[in-house]
Protein backbone atom coordinates (compact mmCIF):
# COMPACT_ATOMS: atom_id res chain seq x y z
CA UNK A 1 0.00 0.00 0.00
CA UNK A 2 1.26 3.20 -0.64
CA UNK A 3 -0.01 7.24 0.89
CA UNK A 4 0.73 9.05 -2.25
CA UNK A 5 -2.25 11.78 -3.27
CA UNK A 6 -3.28 11.47 -6.64
CA UNK A 7 -5.30 15.03 -7.93
CA UNK A 8 -7.89 13.44 -10.31
CA UNK A 9 -9.14 16.52 -12.58
CA UNK A 10 -12.81 15.66 -13.65
CA UNK A 11 -12.94 12.95 -11.49
CA UNK A 12 -16.64 12.87 -10.86
CA UNK A 13 -17.27 12.06 -14.37
CA UNK A 14 -17.71 8.40 -16.13
CA UNK A 15 -13.83 7.27 -17.03
CA UNK A 16 -12.94 9.62 -14.19
CA UNK A 17 -14.88 8.11 -11.33
CA UNK A 18 -13.65 4.74 -12.61
CA UNK A 19 -10.24 5.68 -11.76
CA UNK A 20 -11.03 6.82 -8.33
CA UNK A 21 -12.23 3.43 -7.27
CA UNK A 22 -8.96 1.91 -9.04
CA UNK A 23 -6.77 4.65 -6.91
CA UNK A 24 -8.59 4.09 -4.18
CA UNK A 25 -8.33 0.15 -4.66
CA UNK A 26 -4.94 -0.05 -5.05
CA UNK A 27 -4.24 2.30 -1.97
CA UNK A 28 -3.63 5.96 -3.03
CA UNK A 29 -5.20 8.78 -1.23
CA UNK A 30 -7.04 10.75 -3.96
CA UNK A 31 -8.51 14.67 -4.26
CA UNK A 32 -10.77 15.41 -6.82
CA UNK A 33 -11.35 18.82 -8.88
CA UNK A 34 -14.30 18.38 -10.62
CA UNK A 35 -16.95 21.48 -11.85
CA UNK A 36 -19.87 19.37 -12.20
CA UNK A 37 -20.80 20.78 -15.81
CA UNK A 38 -21.00 16.98 -16.88
CA UNK A 39 -21.37 15.01 -13.54
CA UNK A 40 -23.06 14.96 -10.13
CA UNK A 41 -21.43 14.78 -7.19
CA UNK A 42 -23.39 11.45 -6.26
CA UNK A 43 -20.72 9.44 -8.66
CA UNK A 44 -18.21 10.51 -5.48
CA UNK A 45 -20.74 9.53 -2.97
CA UNK A 46 -20.96 6.11 -4.88
CA UNK A 47 -16.94 5.60 -5.38
CA UNK A 48 -16.83 5.87 -1.29
CA UNK A 49 -19.49 3.31 -1.10
CA UNK A 50 -17.53 0.85 -3.64
CA UNK A 51 -13.97 1.13 -1.95
CA UNK A 52 -14.87 2.09 1.50
CA UNK A 53 -12.71 4.70 1.42
CA UNK A 54 -12.99 8.81 1.43
CA UNK A 55 -11.48 11.46 -1.08
CA UNK A 56 -11.17 14.58 -0.85
CA UNK A 57 -14.09 16.80 -3.70
CA UNK A 58 -13.22 19.85 -4.83
CA UNK A 59 -15.98 21.81 -7.01
CA UNK A 60 -14.28 23.92 -8.62
CA UNK A 61 -13.13 24.59 -12.98
CA UNK A 62 -9.55 24.06 -13.94
CA UNK A 63 -9.34 27.20 -15.50
CA UNK A 64 -9.68 28.91 -12.26
CA UNK A 65 -5.56 29.13 -11.34
CA UNK A 66 -6.46 30.40 -7.60
CA UNK A 67 -8.41 27.33 -6.94
CA UNK A 68 -5.71 25.41 -8.03
CA UNK A 69 -3.44 27.33 -6.41
CA UNK A 70 -5.17 26.47 -3.00
CA UNK A 71 -5.67 22.39 -3.94
CA UNK A 72 -2.08 22.55 -4.18
CA UNK A 73 -1.37 24.21 -0.94
CA UNK A 74 -4.15 22.28 0.98
CA UNK A 75 -3.27 19.01 -0.51
CA UNK A 76 0.30 17.19 -0.29
CA UNK A 77 -0.53 16.02 -4.37
CA UNK A 78 2.16 13.79 -5.96
CA UNK A 79 1.16 13.19 -9.33
CA UNK A 80 -2.18 14.76 -11.52
CA UNK A 81 -4.82 12.16 -13.82
CA UNK A 82 -6.17 14.62 -16.08
CA UNK A 83 -9.43 13.90 -17.35
CA UNK A 84 -11.27 17.39 -17.15
CA UNK A 85 -12.57 18.43 -20.41
CA UNK A 86 -15.42 18.65 -22.75
CA UNK A 87 -15.84 15.57 -25.14
CA UNK A 88 -18.94 15.66 -27.81
CA UNK A 89 -17.28 16.07 -31.43
CA UNK A 90 -20.39 17.26 -32.48
CA UNK A 91 -20.76 19.92 -29.90
CA UNK A 92 -17.02 20.78 -30.49
CA UNK A 93 -17.63 21.72 -33.97
CA UNK A 94 -20.67 24.44 -33.06
CA UNK A 95 -18.87 25.59 -30.26
CA UNK A 96 -15.10 25.17 -30.80
CA UNK A 97 -14.28 28.30 -28.90
CA UNK A 98 -15.83 26.49 -26.02
CA UNK A 99 -14.07 23.58 -26.60
CA UNK A 100 -10.64 24.99 -26.37
CA UNK A 101 -10.84 27.13 -23.77
CA UNK A 102 -11.97 24.27 -21.78
CA UNK A 103 -10.07 21.36 -22.90
CA UNK A 104 -6.50 23.59 -24.42
CA UNK A 105 -6.97 26.32 -21.49
CA UNK A 106 -7.99 24.61 -19.17
CA UNK A 107 -4.80 21.90 -19.53
CA UNK A 108 -2.41 25.31 -19.20
CA UNK A 109 -3.85 26.62 -16.11
CA UNK A 110 -3.19 23.03 -14.65
CA UNK A 111 0.20 22.72 -15.79
CA UNK A 112 1.13 26.23 -14.60
CA UNK A 113 -0.17 25.37 -11.23
CA UNK A 114 1.75 22.47 -11.22
CA UNK A 115 4.69 23.55 -12.29
CA UNK A 116 3.97 26.23 -9.53
CA UNK A 117 3.79 23.47 -7.28
CA UNK A 118 6.56 21.70 -8.73
CA UNK A 119 4.27 18.47 -9.33
CA UNK A 120 5.19 17.01 -12.41
CA UNK A 121 4.09 14.18 -13.10
CA UNK A 122 0.83 13.95 -15.05
CA UNK A 123 -1.19 10.87 -16.86
CA UNK A 124 -3.38 13.08 -19.37
CA UNK A 125 -6.60 11.69 -21.27
CA UNK A 126 -6.20 11.98 -25.00
CA UNK A 127 -7.72 9.88 -27.60
CA UNK A 128 -7.41 8.04 -30.60
CA UNK A 129 -9.18 10.75 -32.75
CA UNK A 130 -5.37 12.42 -32.57
CA UNK A 131 -4.79 9.79 -35.39
CA UNK A 132 -4.85 10.79 -39.08
CA UNK A 133 -5.12 9.09 -42.01
CA UNK A 134 -3.38 6.03 -42.34
CA UNK A 135 -2.33 3.16 -44.16
CA UNK A 136 -3.29 0.58 -42.03
CA UNK A 137 -6.42 0.64 -39.74
CA UNK A 138 -4.12 -0.73 -36.86
CA UNK A 139 -3.07 1.98 -35.42
CA UNK A 140 0.54 2.42 -33.64
CA UNK A 141 1.63 5.50 -31.42
CA UNK A 142 4.26 6.79 -34.75
CA UNK A 143 1.54 6.84 -36.82
CA UNK A 144 0.76 10.32 -38.40
CA UNK A 145 -1.10 12.45 -36.53
CA UNK A 146 -4.27 14.60 -37.91
CA UNK A 147 -7.58 15.37 -36.28
CA UNK A 148 -10.50 15.84 -38.28
CA UNK A 149 -12.72 18.28 -36.02
CA UNK A 150 -12.22 20.46 -32.93
CA UNK A 151 -12.84 18.13 -30.35
CA UNK A 152 -9.84 16.21 -31.91
CA UNK A 153 -7.59 18.92 -32.74
CA UNK A 154 -7.95 20.12 -28.63
CA UNK A 155 -6.16 16.53 -27.50
CA UNK A 156 -3.57 16.97 -30.24
CA UNK A 157 -2.83 20.44 -29.13
CA UNK A 158 -2.82 19.63 -25.55
CA UNK A 159 -0.42 16.82 -26.05
CA UNK A 160 1.98 19.07 -28.45
CA UNK A 161 2.18 21.63 -25.97
CA UNK A 162 3.10 18.65 -22.99
CA UNK A 163 5.48 17.55 -25.42
CA UNK A 164 6.94 20.79 -25.69
CA UNK A 165 7.14 21.54 -21.79
CA UNK A 166 9.06 18.27 -21.47
CA UNK A 167 11.50 18.92 -24.05
CA UNK A 168 11.69 22.46 -22.21
CA UNK A 169 13.32 20.29 -19.26
CA UNK A 170 16.11 19.40 -21.42
CA UNK A 171 17.46 22.73 -22.69
CA UNK A 172 17.00 24.53 -19.05
CA UNK A 173 18.79 21.31 -17.83
CA UNK A 174 15.82 20.86 -15.03
CA UNK A 175 16.52 19.03 -11.72
CA UNK A 176 13.23 17.62 -11.39
CA UNK A 177 11.51 16.93 -14.72
CA UNK A 178 8.25 16.30 -16.20
CA UNK A 179 6.73 12.81 -16.48
CA UNK A 180 4.02 12.74 -18.82
CA UNK A 181 1.93 9.79 -20.15
CA UNK A 182 -0.27 10.55 -22.86
CA UNK A 183 -3.16 7.96 -22.82
CA UNK A 184 -4.74 7.86 -26.25
CA UNK A 185 -8.21 5.35 -25.35
CA UNK A 186 -10.31 4.02 -28.29
CA UNK A 187 -14.07 3.24 -27.68
CA UNK A 188 -14.50 3.27 -23.61
CA UNK A 189 -17.42 1.25 -22.57
CA UNK A 190 -18.74 -0.59 -19.86
CA UNK A 191 -18.93 0.04 -15.73
CA UNK A 192 -18.32 -0.88 -12.60
CA UNK A 193 -19.34 -4.55 -12.06
CA UNK A 194 -21.26 -3.28 -8.96
CA UNK A 195 -23.39 -1.56 -11.45
CA UNK A 196 -22.90 1.38 -8.51
CA UNK A 197 -21.28 3.77 -11.82
CA UNK A 198 -21.51 4.00 -15.20
CA UNK A 199 -21.67 6.17 -17.88
CA UNK A 200 -24.64 8.58 -17.87
CA UNK A 201 -24.83 11.11 -21.05
CA UNK A 202 -27.44 13.90 -21.20
CA UNK A 203 -30.00 13.70 -22.89
CA UNK A 204 -30.08 11.52 -26.06
CA UNK A 205 -26.84 9.62 -26.47
CA UNK A 206 -23.94 10.55 -29.32
CA UNK A 207 -22.52 6.88 -28.79
CA UNK A 208 -23.31 3.34 -29.69
CA UNK A 209 -23.08 1.41 -25.99
CA UNK A 210 -25.17 4.02 -24.03
CA UNK A 211 -28.03 4.48 -27.10
CA UNK A 212 -27.92 0.76 -27.36
CA UNK A 213 -28.65 -0.44 -23.48
CA UNK A 214 -31.34 2.87 -23.82
CA UNK A 215 -33.01 0.78 -26.90
CA UNK A 216 -33.01 -2.14 -25.06
CA UNK A 217 -34.39 -0.67 -22.17
CA UNK A 218 -37.34 0.76 -23.80
CA UNK A 219 -36.25 4.00 -23.24
CA UNK A 220 -35.31 4.89 -26.93
CA UNK A 221 -36.97 3.64 -29.89
CA UNK A 222 -35.14 2.71 -32.36
CA UNK A 223 -31.46 2.67 -32.98
CA UNK A 224 -30.04 3.43 -36.44
CA UNK A 225 -26.89 2.02 -37.39
CA UNK A 226 -25.16 4.69 -39.40
CA UNK A 227 -23.54 2.71 -43.26
CA UNK A 228 -24.27 -0.63 -43.86
CA UNK A 229 -22.06 -0.65 -46.87
CA UNK A 230 -18.87 0.29 -45.72
CA UNK A 231 -15.73 -1.97 -47.21
CA UNK A 232 -16.17 -4.18 -43.63
CA UNK A 233 -16.80 -7.46 -43.52
CA UNK A 234 -20.39 -6.91 -42.47
CA UNK A 235 -20.48 -3.19 -44.08
CA UNK A 236 -21.14 -1.64 -40.64
CA UNK A 237 -18.14 0.41 -39.04
CA UNK A 238 -15.34 -1.11 -36.65
CA UNK A 239 -14.00 0.03 -33.36
CA UNK A 240 -12.18 -0.99 -30.78
CA UNK A 241 -14.19 -1.47 -27.53
CA UNK A 242 -12.74 -1.02 -24.35
CA UNK A 243 -13.95 -1.45 -20.79
CA UNK A 244 -14.08 1.07 -18.52
CA UNK A 245 -12.58 -0.69 -15.53
CA UNK A 246 -9.22 -2.15 -18.02
CA UNK A 247 -9.25 1.31 -19.12
CA UNK A 248 -8.60 2.62 -15.57
CA UNK A 249 -6.21 0.41 -14.78
CA UNK A 250 -4.27 1.27 -17.81
CA UNK A 251 -3.47 4.75 -15.95
CA UNK A 252 -2.17 2.95 -13.04
CA UNK A 253 0.23 1.28 -14.61
CA UNK A 254 1.14 4.70 -16.74
CA UNK A 255 0.77 6.37 -13.04
CA UNK A 256 3.59 3.85 -12.06
CA UNK A 257 5.88 3.91 -14.99
CA UNK A 258 6.26 7.60 -14.41
CA UNK A 259 7.82 6.34 -11.01
CA UNK A 260 9.90 4.28 -11.92
CA UNK A 261 13.46 3.83 -13.70
CA UNK A 262 12.35 3.83 -17.01
CA UNK A 263 11.40 7.55 -16.41
CA UNK A 264 13.79 8.25 -14.42
CA UNK A 265 15.13 11.53 -17.06
CA UNK A 266 11.71 12.66 -17.14
CA UNK A 267 9.58 12.54 -20.52
CA UNK A 268 6.02 12.57 -22.57
CA UNK A 269 5.57 9.54 -23.79
CA UNK A 270 2.04 8.04 -25.88
CA UNK A 271 0.48 4.97 -25.30
CA UNK A 272 -2.76 3.36 -27.21
CA UNK A 273 -5.54 1.95 -24.35
CA UNK A 274 -7.11 0.34 -26.69
CA UNK A 275 -7.83 -3.98 -27.24
CA UNK A 276 -6.39 -4.18 -29.77
CA UNK A 277 -8.88 -5.90 -32.04
CA UNK A 278 -12.57 -4.62 -33.76
CA UNK A 279 -15.66 -5.16 -33.39
CA UNK A 280 -18.98 -3.83 -35.85
CA UNK A 281 -21.40 -2.09 -35.47
CA UNK A 282 -24.04 -5.84 -36.04
CA UNK A 283 -21.42 -7.15 -33.46
CA UNK A 284 -22.18 -5.24 -30.93
CA UNK A 285 -25.75 -5.44 -31.45
CA UNK A 286 -25.88 -9.34 -31.79
CA UNK A 287 -23.36 -9.69 -28.59
CA UNK A 288 -25.80 -7.44 -26.70
CA UNK A 289 -28.73 -9.67 -27.34
CA UNK A 290 -27.22 -12.76 -26.67
CA UNK A 291 -25.80 -11.69 -23.09
CA UNK A 292 -29.19 -9.84 -22.41
CA UNK A 293 -31.57 -11.74 -23.71
CA UNK A 294 -33.58 -8.29 -24.81
CA UNK A 295 -33.96 -7.46 -28.63
CA UNK A 296 -32.36 -4.34 -30.27
CA UNK A 297 -34.84 -2.68 -32.59
CA UNK A 298 -32.75 -0.78 -34.98
CA UNK A 299 -32.84 0.28 -38.74
CA UNK A 300 -29.94 0.90 -41.48
CA UNK A 301 -29.33 4.43 -41.76
CA UNK A 302 -27.05 6.57 -43.73
CA UNK A 303 -23.57 7.47 -42.52
CA UNK A 304 -22.77 9.87 -40.04
CA UNK A 305 -20.23 12.38 -41.41
CA UNK A 306 -17.10 12.21 -40.16
CA UNK A 307 -16.89 8.31 -38.81
CA UNK A 308 -14.21 5.95 -40.26
CA UNK A 309 -14.74 2.60 -41.72
CA UNK A 310 -12.64 0.88 -39.00
CA UNK A 311 -9.79 1.37 -36.73
CA UNK A 312 -8.54 -0.18 -33.79
CA UNK A 313 -5.44 -0.09 -31.60
CA UNK A 314 -1.99 -1.40 -31.51
CA UNK A 315 -1.51 -1.78 -28.04
CA UNK A 316 1.59 -3.61 -27.99
CA UNK A 317 3.52 -0.50 -26.46
CA UNK A 318 1.26 -0.12 -23.42
CA UNK A 319 2.38 -3.95 -23.01
CA UNK A 320 6.07 -3.66 -23.60
CA UNK A 321 6.35 -0.47 -21.40
CA UNK A 322 3.23 -0.53 -18.75
CA UNK A 323 3.14 -4.19 -18.02
CA UNK A 324 -0.59 -3.27 -19.30
CA UNK A 325 -3.06 -5.23 -21.64
CA UNK A 326 -6.95 -4.92 -21.94
CA UNK A 327 -8.35 -8.33 -19.99
CA UNK A 328 -11.98 -7.92 -20.08
CA UNK A 329 -13.91 -9.67 -23.30
CA UNK A 330 -17.02 -7.79 -24.67
CA UNK A 331 -19.53 -10.16 -23.10
CA UNK A 332 -18.01 -8.53 -19.81
CA UNK A 333 -18.56 -4.94 -21.43
CA UNK A 334 -22.07 -5.77 -22.37
CA UNK A 335 -23.07 -7.21 -19.07
CA UNK A 336 -21.08 -4.36 -17.12
CA UNK A 337 -23.20 -1.56 -18.90
CA UNK A 338 -26.26 -3.37 -19.07
CA UNK A 339 -26.49 -4.32 -15.05
CA UNK A 340 -25.58 -0.50 -14.88
CA UNK A 341 -28.52 0.30 -17.01
CA UNK A 342 -30.75 -1.43 -15.07
CA UNK A 343 -29.88 -0.91 -11.93
CA UNK A 344 -30.17 3.15 -13.03
CA UNK A 345 -32.24 3.42 -15.73
CA UNK A 346 -32.30 7.60 -15.11
CA UNK A 347 -28.82 7.48 -14.66
CA UNK A 348 -27.53 9.45 -11.39
CA UNK A 349 -30.78 11.54 -11.41
P1 LIG B 1 -17.14 13.05 -18.65
O1 LIG B 1 -17.80 14.22 -19.25
O2 LIG B 1 -18.00 11.98 -18.04
O3 LIG B 1 -16.10 13.53 -17.54
C1 LIG B 1 -15.41 14.75 -17.61
C2 LIG B 1 -15.53 15.42 -16.25
O4 LIG B 1 -14.80 16.65 -16.30
C3 LIG B 1 -16.97 15.76 -15.89
O5 LIG B 1 -17.22 15.34 -14.56
C4 LIG B 1 -17.03 17.29 -16.00
O6 LIG B 1 -17.95 17.84 -15.07
C5 LIG B 1 -15.58 17.67 -15.70
N1 LIG B 1 -15.13 18.94 -16.30
C6 LIG B 1 -15.24 19.34 -17.58
N2 LIG B 1 -14.66 20.55 -17.74
C7 LIG B 1 -14.17 20.91 -16.53
C8 LIG B 1 -13.46 22.04 -16.06
N3 LIG B 1 -13.15 23.04 -16.86
N4 LIG B 1 -13.11 22.08 -14.75
C9 LIG B 1 -13.42 21.05 -13.91
N5 LIG B 1 -14.10 19.97 -14.30
C10 LIG B 1 -14.47 19.89 -15.60
O7 LIG B 1 -16.17 12.42 -19.74
P2 LIG B 1 -15.38 11.04 -19.74
O8 LIG B 1 -16.00 10.14 -20.74
O9 LIG B 1 -15.19 10.57 -18.36
O10 LIG B 1 -13.99 11.52 -20.35
C11 LIG B 1 -12.91 11.88 -19.54
C12 LIG B 1 -11.76 12.35 -20.41
O11 LIG B 1 -11.42 11.31 -21.33
C13 LIG B 1 -12.11 13.58 -21.26
O12 LIG B 1 -10.98 14.41 -21.30
C14 LIG B 1 -12.38 12.98 -22.63
O13 LIG B 1 -12.11 13.89 -23.65
C15 LIG B 1 -11.41 11.82 -22.65
N6 LIG B 1 -11.84 10.75 -23.57
C16 LIG B 1 -13.06 10.17 -23.42
C17 LIG B 1 -13.49 9.18 -24.30
C18 LIG B 1 -14.85 8.55 -24.17
O14 LIG B 1 -15.28 7.89 -25.12
N7 LIG B 1 -15.54 8.68 -23.04
C19 LIG B 1 -12.63 8.78 -25.35
C20 LIG B 1 -11.37 9.38 -25.48
C21 LIG B 1 -10.99 10.37 -24.56
N1 LIG C 1 -22.96 4.22 -34.34
C1 LIG C 1 -24.18 3.86 -34.87
N2 LIG C 1 -25.32 4.38 -34.31
C2 LIG C 1 -25.29 5.23 -33.23
C3 LIG C 1 -24.04 5.58 -32.69
C4 LIG C 1 -22.88 5.07 -33.28
O1 LIG C 1 -24.25 3.10 -35.83
O2 LIG C 1 -26.36 5.69 -32.79
C5 LIG C 1 -21.72 3.65 -34.91
C6 LIG C 1 -20.74 4.69 -35.44
O3 LIG C 1 -21.04 5.01 -36.78
C7 LIG C 1 -19.40 3.96 -35.26
C8 LIG C 1 -19.61 3.10 -34.00
O4 LIG C 1 -21.03 2.97 -33.87
O5 LIG C 1 -19.17 3.09 -36.34
C9 LIG C 1 -19.05 3.73 -32.72
O6 LIG C 1 -19.55 5.04 -32.61
P1 LIG C 1 -19.37 5.91 -31.27
O7 LIG C 1 -20.09 7.21 -31.48
O8 LIG C 1 -19.78 5.09 -30.09
O9 LIG C 1 -17.80 6.11 -31.16
P2 LIG C 1 -16.76 6.79 -32.17
O10 LIG C 1 -15.88 5.68 -32.62
O11 LIG C 1 -17.49 7.43 -33.29
O12 LIG C 1 -16.04 7.77 -31.32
Amino acid sequence: MNERTILVTGGAGYIGSHACVELLASGYQVVVIDNLCNSKVETLHRVERITGKSLQFYEADIRDKKALAEIFTQESITAVMHFAGLKAVGESCEQPLNYYHNNVYGTLVLAEAMSEANVKQLVFSSSATVYGESASVQYSEDFPLGPINPYGRTKFMVEEILRDLSAADTIIGAQSPWKIALLRYFNPIGAHESGLIGEDPNGIPNNLMPYVSQVAIGKLAQLSVFGDDYPTRDGTGIRDYIHVVDLVKGHVKALEALQSEKFKSGGCKAYNLGAGRGYSVLDIIKTFETVTGRTVNYKIAPRRAGDLAEYFANPELAYKELGWKAEKRLDDMIADTWNWQCKNPEGYA
